[in-house]
């Protein structure tokens, strides 16, 4: 193994090679007939619980691990594989596992944990409904309680309740973990999770519950999302996952937090294991489309050039490697980001872990750092995965060359576990109130403290930061980090002056707010741009000096110029970056690629994606020997007359 895979692999690296060594053997085929591609994923899925390795992630007094860094690191790595694999298995152990393990108490825990683990109770995670996905709040499914006979009647009280996109509920789940409004003595106490039987042990659906297939979908077809329908389904008051409410059996409602809205979010926020997921599997599928593209790259010849007759290998073209290279570099950073995400949500739901007053504000910045890093990473594997295609030209759109896969299958990744866009307003507003308390006075009692002064003092300071900035060198990390940090302060300084108005006696709250998305979405991005910035900043401080260590430098200072030159509208727009300064991001950029591109090999080798999951034909170039055009001498590289 090189040192670059080392630095990669990180603290869970006899995860990943586990998980290699397993992956070898699980080539599934998505391109057979729907029920016989879900047949071999549910049958993929068993063969994984059968290896126990699952079990990783659970409650050691359950027979479980304990490792939850390790389980969410196995499950990201399957991103090199079978991507519906990834999906369906992270739908049985992460959300619906995930659901009865963070939510449930004892009694669930006892009846239900092991058959999870063990995959022999199969499950589904039935949340989002067809009138409402993004906001959870306002689902309709009911769960009202009946005193007198102890039950939760779940019900489907209009077409718009229906839930939808089920993940496992068209066919293989037995149990459903639903998200109801919670309703006892004619109250309703807000969305909490039930687990509802929903199909017998033959596969019929249970009476009163109605179940139907969402069908063919435009990726993950080896899943069998559905959709359900409940009629007054009676189950038991032990149904409810009890961990943050609960209900007497004379249908007393209580909970430990007052507030639903909090209380809601609490609930929520014990299940950003699956969103980190969904972060990871991303980087995966990221990383093997960016190996496949940057091999074949470095194989694949196009014109020839006219001093040695010799065909040029299309990696060698300036515009080919700022196509592949800087994605390459923000895939490096958002993996240490991911990496050092995973090691935080680890120490956080340890299982020993004894709880401190600091756990609230450390929950919530993971939340924020989860909710930022998934959907900048998601976002950032769409757009690669669709580069990395058309940088194999006609070869990529071959469904035998993987690409068409991983971009049907990942393109999803934008909107489940959180629609990005969503999810980085979800940022942005913890931001801001994080910026209210560093200010101390953005709050309602304080807001006319939040006066001129402050302002004032904050405006200095920019325009000092700013004639620094238009100073230093664009190519230095450190420099780059300071543009990052000020452009965050910057965003959120505005946008905070801009919600003041919503604090005014009679304001149009979502007026403002609405007046204002872009900037805020804009806020969110920078600060999320950082984090990851820093995340890399951080593994590269920590390799010891040598080769690697410099090696990781240039790729992250490819990383900061290319983030620059993609934001240097606002930074030129905002005083940041001089017409010079701006020249010297792209200049420097080019040159970084021209430097890194003899180690573009290295770099995507250090994934250490098993051969075997990247085997096609698409690679089979690398066997052969370097074409010489046959009209050497004769044709011009930049003559498109001779494009085919
Ligand atoms: C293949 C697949 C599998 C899934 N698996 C599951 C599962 O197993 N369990 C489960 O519970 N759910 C599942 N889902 C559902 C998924 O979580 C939802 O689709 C997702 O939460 C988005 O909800 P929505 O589809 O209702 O979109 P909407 O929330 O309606 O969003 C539509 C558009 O409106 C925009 N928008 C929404 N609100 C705002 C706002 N405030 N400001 C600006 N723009 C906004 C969004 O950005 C988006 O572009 C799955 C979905 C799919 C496609």
């Amino acid at each position: 193994m090189t040192e670059l895979q080392k630095v990669l692999d990180g603290r869970w690296a006899d995860v990943r090679d586990d998980v290699r060594a397993q992956l070898g053997e699980l080539r599934l085929d998505p391109e057979q007939p729907t029920d016989d591609y879900r047949a071999e994923v549910s049958r993929a899925v068993a063969e994984l619980a059968r290896s126990g390795r699952p079990h990783r992630g659970f409650d050691p007094a359950y027979g479980g691990g304990g490792d939850v860094g390790g389980v969410v690191t196995a499950f990201q790595m399957l991103g090199y594989g079978d991507l519906s694999l990834l999906v369906k298995a992270g739908v049985q152990w992460g959300l619906f596992g995930g659901a009865l393990q963070s939510l449930g108490t004892a009694r669930h825990h006892d009846r239900y944990l092991r058959d999870t683990m063990d995959g022999t109770l199969l499950g589904c995670f039935a949340m989002t409904e067809s009138g409402h996905g993004s906001d959870v709040q306002h689902l309709r499914t009911t769960a009202t309680y009946d005193p007198a006979t102890a039950e939760f009647v779940i019900h489907t009280p209009e077409p718009g309740a229906r839930k939808d996109y089920i993940g496992g509920a068209a066919h293989d789940a037995r149990m459903a973990a639903v998200f109801a409004q919670l309703v006892t003595g004619g109250k309703s106490h807000g969305v909490h999770c039930f687990l509802v039987p929903i199909r017998s042990e033959s596969g019929e659906a249970l009476p009163g519950v109605t179940i139907t297939d969402c069908g063919r979908k435009a990726g993950l077809n080896g899943v069998d999302n559905g959709r359900l329908v409940f009629d007054s389904v009676r189950v038991p008051r032990e149904a409810l996952l009890n961990r943050y409410a609960d209900v007497a059996e004379d249908g007393t409602y209580s909970s430990p937090i007052e507030s639903e809205s909090r209380r809601f979010f609490t609930m929520l926020g014990t299940l950003v294991r699956g969103r980190i997921s969904v972060a990871g599997g991303a980087g995966t599928a990221t990383q093997k489309a960016l190996t496949l593209a940057i091999r074949y790259g470095a194989t694949r010849r196009q014109f020839s050039d006219p001093a040695t007759g010799e065909e040029v290998v299309v990696l060698d073209y300036l515009a080919h490697q700022r196509k592949l290279l800087p994605a390459l570099a923000a895939t490096y950073a958002l993996h240490f980001a991911q990496e050092d995400l995973v090691a935080r949500m680890h120490e956080q739901q340890r299982f020993d872990r004894v709880a401190s007053p600091s756990d609230e504000g450390l929950q919530q910045e993971l939340e924020t750092r989860a909710a930022g890093i998934k959907a900048v990473g998601t976002w950032h594997a769409t757009a690669t995965i669709q580069t990395c295609r058309e940088a194999c030209g006609g070869a990529g759109y071959l469904s035998e060359n993987q690409l068409p896969q991983l971009k049907a299958d990942t393109d999803v990744f934008t909107t489940f576990e959180g629609d990005n866009t969503v999810l980085l307003q979800l940022v942005a507003k913890t931001l801001l109130s994080d910026y209210a308390k560093r200010v101390g006075h953005l709050g309602l009692a304080g807001k006319a403290r939040f006066g001129a002064s402050l302002v004032a003092g904050e405006l200095a300071e920019r325009t000092g930061a700013r004639s620094v900035l238009t100073r230093g060198d664009v190519r230095d990390p450190d420099h780059q980090r300071r543009l990052f940090v000020e452009r965050e302060e910057h965003l959120l300084g505005g946008l905070a002056r801009r919600m003041r108005a919503a604090l005014q006696p009679g304001a149009d709250q979502f007026g403002v707010f609405n007046a204002a998305q872009d900037h805020l979405l804009e806020a969110a991005r920078a600060h999320v741009d950082r984090i990851v910035f820093e995340a890399f900043a951080d593994v590269v401080e920590r390799t010891s000096d040598g080769p690697t260590r410099e090696l990781l430098a240039q790729v992250l200072a490819l990383h900061g110029l290319a983030v620059i030159e993609d934001r240097r509208a606002w930074f030129a727009e905002h005083g940041y970056l001089t017409r010079s300064r701006a020249k010297a991001v792209t200049e420097g950029l080019n040159e970084l690629c021209a430097t890194l591109r003899p180690r573009a090999r290295e770099l995507v080798d250090g994934f250490g994606i098993p051969e075997t999951w990247l085997a096609c034909p698409l690679l089979d170039g690398e066997h052969e020997s370097p074409g010489t055009d046959p009209t050497s001498g004769r044709d011009d590289p930049a003559d498109l007359t001779s494009v085919g």
